[in-house]
Formats: structure tokens, C-alpha cells, sequence
């Protein structure tokens, strides 16, 4: 996953969520699966009752005395809990006559059914979760794995309305969807037929999936929305978009992601690939039932992407790059090399492997190496990007294991820390890239030895997770092992020059670019007693707001003619943090009494801070290790 954070909110607004202990008690059963035959699922688009979801599920008959259903409280690359289990309202189970059977809810996400051998029929209701998530007091799932229910857009994270009985996560699935047939549809999932009714008004859509896990890993979006297809080599790809303003068509970026995965599949070169690629858009018109949670999930062969929709077309597109990228790159890691805890993902009871440096920090990694090693950026936007994922990174506990935080990260203060995957993750790959090239005089890199991780591994086979450093070791060299042991177990902060100095590259001080709401990381605003938000003393070392007479303690009032609150300062600023130059913006401070408006053209701002240059005088061996580095 990729989560656009505003590192606004870290600083301050509070997260309500509490990570209540499950109880564990009976109710966790082994890992030895059985089959319970096909698991009948059927999703009713066509028959909703205030704004919830009809689901029928029929299981085979079971022979034991109680079942447990359940809907999933952590789902794969997601990294915090869900509880799915809170959108399912009226739940109703049925034995072969049609009369109600007896059960009890275990917790949010449990259904204890005790004459399991009675059971024929379930049947509930599923609220969407877009519709709650900026409900205070309500902890919602990440918006890319969330649902959406709404007239003319479903947005179907198939884990969000479909369950699993616990022991039977591997039996297999028919799922069926009925809707209106004038609506679009875009899935990853094997369809295997179609039915319309006779008045030609619903038709049915039957998929196959293997077992539970293909249920969760396979996203999909009914309604009225557009699709483009594109072909990337041997991959065909689907581009589904959702604006709902209709200000955007899938068009607008079936070039940009088209250049994307061009250069994403010369990067990666013969590592292995799927036959259909889903990419799915769902733009958020940011009022109080839409996402807010910006960025992406991934899954194997799909991504879904929520972003808002009020963010103009360049720096829509220069983000899908940054998260379609990372998200396809996740077929690398966590979809083919992966720990047991991945393999077997418990959706209940989860536990999590320590290797998160490897399965988010190399994938963003990867994702932001690739742009200058293809040439969509050059190599000083690429010297930017890391310098900016130093600075990042300085805002986090800098002496946290990278080991500890990854087996740790639902709780505090792991989960706090967890962003910084993106951030010193990213960096963590970078410098073990640059070790590898130097002690193979550029042959080798962090990208070759996912490709042998792969081949010694692959989507089906795990690896011991505790193994894997000696394993890494032993593939590639004693200071591999070494910076493992000290920077990524270890608690020892990076000293980042170190690497680069192998690469001829030193740090500058100078103008460097920042966004609008940080300078070098450090916030330039901050929230008052009263509720509104203010300009600190720093605002005069941004140089968009200082040349536009911003002056500290000046408080926002409004952006873009929306309202600055405590209630809407999340999405406004989430915006801001995503701002780039190039459209027009109307900001109103107010300074004491008077109100002062800035009604201007965004231009790049620039604060005092650290960049990355080229040594004067770098040697040959240098830059030799630098252009393997920078170039494959
Ligand atoms: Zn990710």
C-alpha cells in the first residue's frame, strides 16, 4: 500500500483509533483446512435498502457442531485493523426449512453459529465505509481497501461484503453479482458467465475464485464509470476511473500510465508478470461521505487508487506515477517474496513479519529509482525526491528498529512510526543498492537481488522470516549482513553521507524545494486554542508565502473557498501538502481584523536546506558506481 500522509496530521490531530485486544478465546481454531465444498456468495446491487447491500452466503453442508463466520479485521498490505465486521447490519442464518438458527456474536468480526449442521442459508446487510469515514469516533478501513455503495458507483472490496467460515478460508468460491445491466464492471476475478433476468432489468455476473484469499485480492467497480484498455508488452491493461463530477476521463492518464508501466517492465526486465493488470481510480469529491484517505492498495494483478478529485490533471498524474508505480511494484514484494505470516495472512488474528523495510521501503524505493533510471526524471529531480525522504524521515524516532516497529506495527509506538516504511524504508534499499554496487563493481544492486530472491523463492514459497538476513547475507556480502544488523535490527541512525560519498555525491546547502505547509519537514502552521490555524515565525523562510505577504500569525480562513475548521482542516491540508506549481490558488488570512487575499499562480517554493550534489572532483571508480547505480 501507499499512503499519502499529511505529515501535517502526525503533527497534530489525534487518531482516535484504539487497538482493543481480540479476545482470544476458543474461538481460535488451527490452521489445518478443510474443504467445506463451494461456498455460494451473492451480492444484490439491484436490491438496496438504505444504502446497505443485501449478501447471501450458502455454504456446504458442515459436519461439525459450530462454525465460526467471520469478516476480516486486518487484510493483507494493510498495515492497521479494519474491522469489516462493523458494516454488517441484520445478520440472519437459516436452516433448510427457512427457519432462523440461534448464534452469537463473538466480537465485531465473529458469528458463532452452534447447529452448524443445520445451517443452509446466511444472509446480512453491509453499510459502506466511505460513508462513516469522517464520522468522528469511528475507525474506518484505509480508503483504497474501503467500500463504496452509492447509485451509481460501487466500489466492491470484496473482503467489505464477503466472509469466510474459520478453517475453511480454503474452499472455493462462486460469487455472484447482480446489478443493473446498463452499469460498467471492471474486475481482475475469472468471470465465468453471465445471466439477464427476463424483463432485461438486473443481470447477473458469476465469478470463480479459488479460495478466500482470491476473494480479498481481487477489488472490483460496478456503476457508471469509464474504462480504457492498454497493452504493456504481454500485459493488457485495464484503467478504470470514477469522477464523480465527471471532471476527469480515464483518458486523461491512459498516456501517463501507459509511459509508467513502459518503463516499469524495461526496468524490471524478465522478472515474472501477470496477463490482466487493473488499475482503479476513484476520485473523492471530499465532502462528508466521501474517502479520505488518499493513496493506494495493492493486490496481484490490481490497485485501487483514491485520490481527490479536485486536484488538478499534472499533479494528478505526477502522483498516480509515484503511487500506480509503487503499487505495481509490489508485485515484486510482498506479492512474490514473502514470510510465512504473509503466505498464511490469519485475517483475524494476524501476525507480521519483521521484513517491512523490504516489502514497503524497496517497493517505494524501486518506485522512485526507476523514474531516473528510465529517464522520466532527471537526476536532480531524483536527488530531490531523496533528500526530501531524509527530511521525512527526520520526523520519526530515528533510533526505532526497523525489525521491532515491522513485528510491532498495530500498536503503539510502532504504529505511529509506520510511515516512515516510505520514507527511511526507501532510503534503508537505497543504501544497501549502493553498498551491492560497490562490491561488485556496479554488477550487482538491490534490484538483482530481488530477482534471485524471486527465483529462489516466488509467489508460492515463503521464506523463514527470521531466516532471511543470513539468507541475504550469504547471496551477497559481509557488509550486507553488517548494515542489517546495525541499521535495520539495530537501533544505530543512518549516517547517510557515508553512502553517498561512494557514489561522488555530497551534500550542498542551499535553496531547496519544499511544499507549502513544511519547510525541510518542519510545519510553518500549527492549530490554535480556538480552533483556528495560524502561520508560525517560518512562514518567512517559505518562499511562495513570503513573496505573497504572508506573515506569521496570520491565521487561514479560507482555501479555494472552502472554510479552514478543525473539521476540515484534514482534507484541506492533505490538499495543500499535494500541491504543485501551475494552478491558480485563492487563499484568505486574517491579520487581526483585516483580511488579506492571495489570489496567485502556484509557484515552486524554495526554504533553506541540504541538497545533494556531485563531489568536484568525484573519481572515475565513483562515477562509475554512480551511473550503475542511477542507470542499471
Ligand atoms: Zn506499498
Amino acid at each position: 500500500m501507499k499512503k499519502i500522509f499529511s505529515t501535517f496530521l502526525i503533527a497534530f490531530l489525534v487518531v482516535g483509533f484504539s487497538f482493543a485486544q481480540a479476545d482470544s478465546d476458543s474461538l481460535k481454531t488451527t490452521k489445518i483446512e478443510s474443504k467445506a465444498g463451494t461456498i455460494e456468495a451473492s451480492i444484490y446491487l439491484t436490491k438496496i435498502v438504505n444504502d446497505k447491500v443485501p449478501v447471501t452466503i450458502i455454504p456446504e453442508r458442515f459436519k461439525q457442531d459450530t462454525v465460526i463466520y467471520r469478516l476480516p479485521k486486518v487484510i493483507p498490505g494493510t498495515y492497521a485493523i479494519s474491522d469489516f465486521g462493523n458494516f454488517i447490519d441484520d445478520f440472519k442464518a437459516y436452516d433448510k426449512k427457512g427457519r432462523e438458527l440461534d448464534f452469537t456474536r463473538k466480537d465485531e468480526n465473529s458469528w458463532m453459529i452452534p447447529n452448524a449442521t443445520k445451517l443452509r442459508k446466511i444472509t446480512y446487510l453491509v453499510n459502506d465505509t466511505f460513508d462513516v469515514e469522517n464520522t468522528e469516533g469511528i475507525a474506518t478501513p484505509f480508503s483504497p481497501s474501503g467500500t463504496n455503495i452509492e447509485e451509481d458507483n460501487f466500489l466492491l472490496n470484496l473482503h467489505g461484503f464477503i466472509g469466510y467460515f474459520e478453517g475453511f478460508q480454503n474452499s472455493q468460491y462462486q460469487l455472484d453479482i447482480t446489478s443493473n445491466p446498463k452499469f460498467n464492471s471492471a474486475s481482475a476475478l475469472q468471470m465465468v458467465g453471465e445471466e439477464f433476468s427476463k424483463d432485461s432489468l438486473t443481470a447477473t455476473q458469476h465469478y470463480y475464485a479459488p479460495r478466500y484469499f482470491d476473494i480479498t485480492d481481487n477489488p472490483m467497480m460496478y456503476g457508471d464509470f469509464e474504462i480504457e484498455e492498454f497493452q504493456v508488452g504481454n500485459i493488457k491493461v485495464y484503467l478504470s476511473v470514477y469522477s464523480p463530477n465527471k471532471i476527469y476521463k480515464a483518458i486523461d492518464f491512459k498516456e501517463t500510465m501507459f509511459e509508467m508501466m513502459k518503463a516499469q517492465k524495461a526496468y524490471l526486465g524478465d522478472i515474472n508478470s501477470t496477463a490482466r493488470y487493473d488499475i482503479f481510480l476513484y476520485l473523492s469529491e471530499m465532502n462528508e461521505t466521501s474517502p479520505s484517505g488518499f493513496g493506494a492498495l495493492e493486490h496481484h494483478t490490481s490497485t485501487v487508487v483514491v485520490m481527490p478529485e479536485s486536484m488538478p490533471i499534472e499533479a494528478l498524474k505526477k502522483s498516480m506515477v509515484d503511487i500506480v508505480s509503487h503499487e505495481f511494484f509490489h508485485i515484486v514484494t510482498p506479492l512474490s517474496i514473502h514470510s510465512e505470516d504473509v503466505h498464511y495472512f490469519d485475517y483475524y488474528e494476524p501476525t507480521f513479519s519483521k521484513h517491512l523495510w523490504m516489502y514497503e521501503g524497496v517497493t517505494e524505493y524501486f518506485a522512485t529509482l526507476f523514474q531516473v533510471d528510465q529517464g522520466l526524471v532527471s537526476e536532480d529531480d531524483f536527488y530531490n525526491k531523496i533528500m526530501s525522504k531524509i527530511q521525512n524521515a527526520s520526523m520519526y524516532d530515528d533510533t526505532m528498529s526497523f525489525t521491532e516497529m515491522s513485528e510491532n506495527v498495530l500498536i503503539s509506538p510502532y504504529q505511529e512510526n509506520y510511515a516512515n516504511v516510505y520514507e527511511k524504508g526507501a532510503l534503508i534499499g537505497m543504501c544497501l543498492d549502493i553498498l551491492m554496487r560497490e562490491e561488485s563493481d556496479g554488477q550487482r544492486g538491490i534490484l538483482s537481488l530481488m530477482k534471485e530472491l524471486s527465483l529462489k523463492y516466488g509467489e508460492n514459497q515463503p521464506f523463514d522470516d527470521e531466516a532471511l538476513f543470513t539468507i541475504i547475507e550469504e547471496m551477497t556480502y559481509p557488509s550486507i549482513g553488517e548494515f542489517f544488523k546495525t541499521y535495520v535490527v539495530g537501533s544505530t541512525p543512518i549516517n547517510y553521507s557515508y553512502y553517498f560519498e561512494i557514489v561522488g555525491l555530497e551534500f550542498s546547502e542551499g535553496q531547496v524545494e519544499t511544499n507549502y505547509i513544511m519547510n525541510n519537514g518542519e510545519l510553518i502552521l500549527e492549530p490554535t486554542a480556538n480552533g483556528t490555524i495560524r502561520f508560525l515565525d517560518l512562514v518567512l523562510e517559505n518562499s511562495f508565502w513570503k513573496e505573497n505577504g504572508a506573515l506569521p500569525n496570520d491565521v487561514i480562513f479560507e482555501i479555494n473557498g472552502t472554510k479552514v475548521t478543525m473539521a476540515t482542516a484534514e482534507q484541506i491540508f492533505t490538499e495543500v501538502y499535494m500541491w504543485e506549481p501551475g494552478p491558480e490558488v485563492e487563499v484568505k488570512l486574517l491579520r487581526g481584523d483585516e483580511e488579506i487575499i492571495i489570489k496567485t499562480e502556484l509557484t515552486q517554493s524554495y526554504t533553506k536546506g541540504n541538497g545533494l550534489q556531485s563531489e568536484k572532483y568525484a573519481s572515475p571508480v565513483k562515477l562509475e558506481i554512480r551511473d550503475s547505480w542511477l542507470k542499471g
